[in-house]
Parts: C-alpha cells; sequence; structure tokens
C-alpha cells in the first residue's frame, strides 16, 4: 500500500521497490551493517524539494517511516536503517546553486559531495574548510546533520559554525526555508541550529548555505616529535602565540599510531620511532614568504629549547601530502589493524593525556592483550583510539560501556564528532543529563510527533 501511494504520487523513477535496485549499498556505512534480512518499503531518489516534501507527507500520512540517507561515510549508523522504513537518499540533489562572491557563501543542495564543494569554492578564487577523510562520498545534508568537525575545527569551528542557512523538509512535508546568508541575524530562535547535529531525526535537510572563506595563499605543514603530553600541550600554547589564527591543524598520535602509519602500512618513517607523541602541525597564512619563515622560526625555537625532540617541515606538496598520508591512515585500518571499534570522544584539551591513560588502564585490566592506537584533534579537545582484541567475537558492548564509564566520570562527550546514531544511543545517558535527555525528546515529538524521521537513532 504504501509503496504504490508513493509511486503514483512522485513516480516510479523516484521511488524504487527493494527488489528493483542494488540495495547493499545503502545498507551500511564505513563500519555500521543494517540488521540482516532487515524488511524495507523501497528506497526514494528525489530531485526536488518539492520530491521530498511529497514523499514525506505521504509517509506521515501513512505512517511510514524514513531513513535518510546521505553518502554513508559515517561511523556510528545514523544513515542505516534498522527499523522497516523507506530509505531516502539525496544523491540526486548535488546542484552547486549558486556562489554570492559579495556575501563569501555558496548555495548547494543536500546531495552535494563535500568534494565538489571544496573544489567550487576553489574555482571561485575561495576555501571551505571543513575536512574529512570521507571527502570524496560524504554529502553536505550528511555533513549539516552530523555537525561533521574534521582537521580544521580548530581554526574554522565544526559544520555548525559553516552553515548560515538551511532549507528543511519537516516530518509532515512543510518545507522551512531559512535560505539566510548573514553572518549577523537576530531574528528569533535560530531554528538552523536544531537540525544540524540532529541526524535527520528532526527534519531532512534539502539546501544549505555555507559560509566561504578566502583562499589560503601559503601552507606550511611540520611533523614534530615530543616526550610526552605535557609537552603536546606546551607546543600547542606555544603554536597558538606563534601562529595566532593562522594555526589551521594540530593533530596528535601516539606511538602505536604513528608506526601504523608509516611502517605498518610499508612506509618510510619520516622521524624515527621511540618518541612519546608525534604531532602534525599547520598553518595556513596569506604571505608565502612571511609565513614560511615565521613557520620555521617557531619550530626552530621549539625545538632549541628541547621541547620538540625531532621535526621536519614539508619542503613540497608531496611531502606536505605524505604528512598527511601518516594521519589519514585509519582509512587503510581494513588492511592492517582489523576488526576494530573506533572511538571518538572528548574532554577539555588539558586533560586529554590523563583520559587516555584511565582508558588504558581500564580497558587493560580486563582485557591484557587488547592493541589500542590513539590520535585526535586535540586542540578541539577530541581523542580518538581504535581498539582490536584477538577476540571473536569482539565484547563490544562491554570495550563501549568500559570506555564510556571512564568518559563519563570526566563529565566528556561519547561522541565528538561522529553523531550518536543507533550504535551510541544506548550510551547516551553518560554525556547528558536526564533533564537534557528529555528535552530532546520534547523536541523529537514537537516536530515528529509520529516517529517517523530516522527511526532508531540519537534518542
Ligand atoms: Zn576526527
Amino acid at each position: 500500500m504504501g509503496l504504490n501511494a508513493l509511486q503514483q504520487a512522485v513516480g516510479k523513477d523516484i521511488v524504487r521497490a527493494p527488489g528493483e535496485i542494488d540495495l547493499a549499498r545503502h545498507l551500511k556505512d564505513l563500519v555500521q551493517q543494517a540488521p540482516a534480512g532487515i524488511d524495507l518499503v523501497g528506497v526514494a531518489y528525489p530531485r526536488t524539494t518539492r520530491d521530498v516534501s511529497d514523499i514525506l507527507r505521504i509517509c506521515n500520512r501513512e505512517n511510514i517511516k524514513v531513513t535518510p540517507q546521505g553518502g554513508l561515510t559515517g561511523l556510528v549508523g545514523g544513515g542505516v536503517p534498522v527499523e522497516r522504513s523507506l530509505l531516502l537518499s539525496m544523491e540526486r540533489m548535488r546542484r552547486i546553486e549558486e556562489i554570492d562572491a559579495e556575501a563569501a557563501t555558496m548555495t548547494v543542495q543536500a546531495g552535494a559531495v563535500l568534494e565538489a564543494v571544496q573544489n567550487a569554492a576553489s574555482e571561485a578564487g575561495f576555501f571551505f574548510p571543513l575536512d574529512l577523510g570521507g571527502r570524496g562520498s560524504a554529502q553536505i545534508g550528511g555533513v549539516v546533520s552530523t555537525n561533521a568537525g574534521g582537521n580544521r575545527v580548530l581554526r574554522y569551528g565544526m559544520m555548525r559554525d559553516l552553515v548560515l542557512g538551511l532549507e528543511v523538509v519537516l516530518a509532515d512535508g512543510t518545507v522551512v526555508s531559512s535560505l539566510n546568508k548573514m553572518i549577523k541575524n537576530n531574528t528569533g530562535y535560530d531554528l538552523k541550529q536544531l537540525f544540524i547535529g540532529s541526524e535527520g531525526t528532526l527534519g531532512v535537510v534539502t539546501r544549505a548555505v555555507l559560509r566561504l572563506s578566502p583562499k589560503p595563499l601559503s601552507v606550511c605543514t611540520a611533523l614534530c616529535a615530543v616526550e610526552d603530553y605535557a609537552a603536546v600541550l606546551a607546543l600547542l600554547r606555544q603554536a597558538r602565540q606563534g601562529f595566532g589564527g593562522a594555526l589551521s591543524a594540530f593533530e596528535a598520535m601516539w606511538p602505536e599510531f604513528y608506526h601504523i602509519g608509516t611502517e605498518g602500512l610499508g612506509r618510510q618513517a619520516p622521524l624515527a620511532p621511540g618518541r612519546g607523541v608525534y604531532v602534525l602541525i599547520e598553518l595556513m597564512g596569506a604571505d608565502p614568504a612571511a609565513d614560511a619563515a615565521r613557520f620555521e622560526a617557531v619550530i626552530g625555537a621549539a625545538l632549541e629549547a628541547g621541547l620538540i625532540k625531532d621535526a621536519v617541515i614539508a619542503r613540497s606538496e608531496r611531502e606536505t601530502r605524505s604528512l598527511w598520508a601518516i594521519r589519514e591512515c585509519p582509512g587503510e585500518f581494513p588492511k592492517v589493524f582489523w576488526p576494530q571499534l573506533a572511538f571518538d570522544i572528548s574532554v577539555p584539551t588539558g586533560e586529554i593525556g590523563d583520559l587516555k591513560r584511565d582508558i588504558e588502564t581500564a580497558l587493560r585490566s580486563r582485557w591484557p592483550e587488547i592493541q589500542l592506537v590513539f590520535f585526535g584533534h586535540v586542540a578541539d579537545a577530541n581523542l580518538h583510539f581504535s581498539a582490536k582484541l584477538d577476540a571473536d567475537p569482539m565484547p563490544e558492548h562491554e570495550i563501549d560501556e568500559v570506555t564510556y564509564a571512564a568518559v563519563g566520570a570526566r563529565k566528556g562527550s561519547i561522541s565528538a564528532e561522529h553523531g550518536i546514531g543507533f550504535s551510541k544511543r544506548l550510551f547516551l545517558h553518560y554525556s547528558r543529563g536526564p533533564e537534557e535527555l528529555e528535552l530532546m525528546r520534547t523536541l523529537k515529538r514537537a516536530l515528529d510527533p509520529n516517529g517517523i524521521l530516522n527511526p532508531g537513532k540519537v534518542i
């Protein structure tokens, strides 16, 4: 019944029956998989906001649940169906509609791929700074809905800081168009923020106005080795002081991670192993000669003072890429560190070293052979780690519990930038109090009274 009504209203080329298409690619993200044999209504591939509106209106009336999908590059199952539902794939809505040079904005449809947005900004002489490993598939709608972060958050902010306006379709099909281009606009509630980071549970993002930055004219990159986390903090202070707002990345990698990113993947290590922490530092500026001199002076002074024990400064784009390749090695974990569990947590930057120790102690006391690799965007308070245990099956839930209890004890976040999806739902209480959870449920009931949007996710 539901499928027929949808096909009649919006067309059979837009709403497809499950048997008509290759479903497999719609059933998993980078880590999570839909339950085996999940029953689906079909897959919708809308072309316009009007299509999305028609589809949601009918689904709301017929009580058909809807799982919105972007590029499926998440890690927590936010776009993976876990209940009988219609999949709503935004991949056909990928137009870059406008670049407004005076406002420094770009208006795009939700299915536009992040890399295409970055390239379009660059061609127009601008820079869209949000960047992450899944850039070739991640779609703007998903990046907005998950409030994605990545490597340059310390300078440019999370996605929340890069969105000026949104067009959203509500559960009942109402189109809310807030395609604002102004940085200053205090006219009542900032409605777009409800939809940024709520993972498609309150509405479906169909278009976004993105904030562009001036294109950096110089990029300086260095890999530095220091003795311990206290030295990482001291180096961060010096980098902030020395580079000011030009500091664009400050990525910490602990030795086991550094080993995988270099020799573990058959690449020559630019710095010898054996140091306490490796830090990738990036400066983006507007004056190539002066920036390079300033970069070398700050790194050189830290070396001379004994804070940095060893360092390499990239001398070409190829060298820059090879330094970043170490940091981006989690994309290659399936070759060398698999199966694994990936964590994305946060505590204030000064506590990250202690949190890392808490987690290692807690996990090793239960599973002495567990292998752990730590890395993260420490300037954003964000620590990542992956855990591998040669047990079949891996005691996934118990490892999660031990980890999130350690995070909760420090009042940290169990999800710094990946979201909750379905895989972290049970643990949300470690980071959010009962009043916060009840307010989230109140918002959900108000915006989606029939509970059709992204069932089984977040709250
Ligand atoms: Zn990250």
